[in-house]
């Protein structure tokens, strides 16, 4: 039987919220076990997803963001949603360099920065309705005890 932990977080569209998201979420993952870069991958693309919910899905306004990250076995399955403006052509916006934004202070490069990080990355969002980033990442069980001599 697979094994399975999860965890459910809640919380307004506040930027100050994004650095516990993205704690919060990696705290759950240490068990784990993973190493100082794999936490590092899995904050950083929880930081881009949560902060696309907040300065795109709820950009002039405030909403709920929901994340659920899934332990089985050795993969973590993240869900980051918001229900927000959500998103034209997702295929387009997943594309490096683009952006909506017209202000010169976006790169264009969150979505791709999740996919280099994670594993698999799904996205699906309806205009009006918001938009829900899938994020997965298996990690490997570090060998213990391993004999060099
Ligand atoms: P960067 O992440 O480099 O600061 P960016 O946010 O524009 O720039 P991406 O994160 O790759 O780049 O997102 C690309 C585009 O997808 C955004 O410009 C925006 O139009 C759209 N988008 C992404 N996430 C959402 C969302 N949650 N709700 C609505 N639109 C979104
Ligand atoms: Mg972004």
């Amino acid at each position: 039987m697979k094994s399975q932990n999860f965890i459910k977080l809640n919380f307004p569209s506040k930027s100050v919220n994004e650095g516990f998201a993205r704690s919060a979420v990696a705290a759950f993952c240490a068990q784990l076990d993973p190493t100082v870069e794999q936490i590092n991958d899995i904050k950083t693309a929880v930081s881009e997803a949560v902060t696309n919910c907040i300065v795109h899905g709820y950009r002039d306004t405030f909403g709920i963001i929901y994340i659920t990250a899934t332990i089985t076995d050795n993969t973590v399955k993240i869900k980051i949603a918001d229900k927000g403006v959500g998103i034209e052509d997702v295929n387009r916006a997943m594309q490096p360099l683009f952006t909506t934004d017209t202000a010169g202070e976006r790169a264009g490069i969150g979505f791709a920065v999740m996919q280099s990080f994670m594993d698999s990355v799904k996205v699906k969002s309806a205009l009006g309705k918001g938009t829900r980033v899938v994020m997965t990442k298996k990690i490997k069980p570090r060998d213990q005890n391993v004999i060099t001599a």
